[in-house]
């Protein structure tokens, strides 16, 4: 399976990193091999200690499929999640300084934090979804699909005319704005409206 994930997806999140809007979404896939194991904590790599959390709603899909159109991309998931996408930030933003993949900044062992999963008829609208993740008991970053600058539907759409999507390949629609750095023995919860989806410690 692969994990595709969006940026910039939300406008005070691209703002917040002061990087240009794009007039398609931004696209970047992570392995298999960063799938953080279930109930384990995260590990901030020998590597980097700018490690930045970023709250992301998931969704999974469980047909083949390619050249999607948008009309017809909600036949291809019917499962919900939220996970975070671990970012090694001053390693990213020197690669983008030398323009540079992304991959050793997104794709390292571990960073994809993977919740539980809510069938999507849980919810009442996937396009007003709240979400939010605490650190240490204090909420850092809030947001709501409504915000989306390419909804889900649509970002199926897109990601399809460049990669077939596979049974069980997860994409990661993008953060809202609040990412930060973890530092040890942080705590790290997700919620999906109420539910709790997730809860990491950091070592
Ligand atoms: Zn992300």
């Amino acid at each position: 399976m692969k994990i595709i994930c969006v940026g910039r997806n939300y406008a005070a999140h691209v703002e917040e990193l002061k990087n240009e809007k794009s007039e398609s979404p931004i696209l970047f896939l992570k392995p298999d091999t960063t799938i953080l194991q279930k109930n384990q904590p995260f590990f901030i790599p020998p590597f980097s200690d700018d490690i930045h959390y970023e709250v992301e709603v998931l969704v999974k899909i469980e047909k083949l499929g390619k050249h999607i159109q948008s009309q017809f991309a909600h036949k291809y998931y019917s499962q919900i999640g939220l996970g975070i996408d671990f970012t090694a930030r001053s390693v990213q933003n020197e690669l983008k300084k030398k323009g540079l993949p992304w991959e050793k900044a997104k794709a390292f062992d571990g960073s994809s934090l993977i919740g539980e999963w809510f069938d999507k008829k849980t919810f009442e609208s996937l396009e007003n979804l709240s979400f939010s993740l605490e650190k240490n008991g204090r909420k850092v970053q809030v947001g709501n699909t409504a915000n989306m600058l390419w909804k889900i539907d649509e970002l199926i759409s897109y990601c399809s005319q460049y990669f077939t999507l596979k049974i069980g390949d997860i994409l990661f629609t993008g953060t809202p704005s609040g990412v930060g750095r973890v530092s040890l023995e942080d705590h790290l919860v997700g919620y999906l409206e109420e539910k709790q989806v997730f809860s990491v410690k950091i070592k």
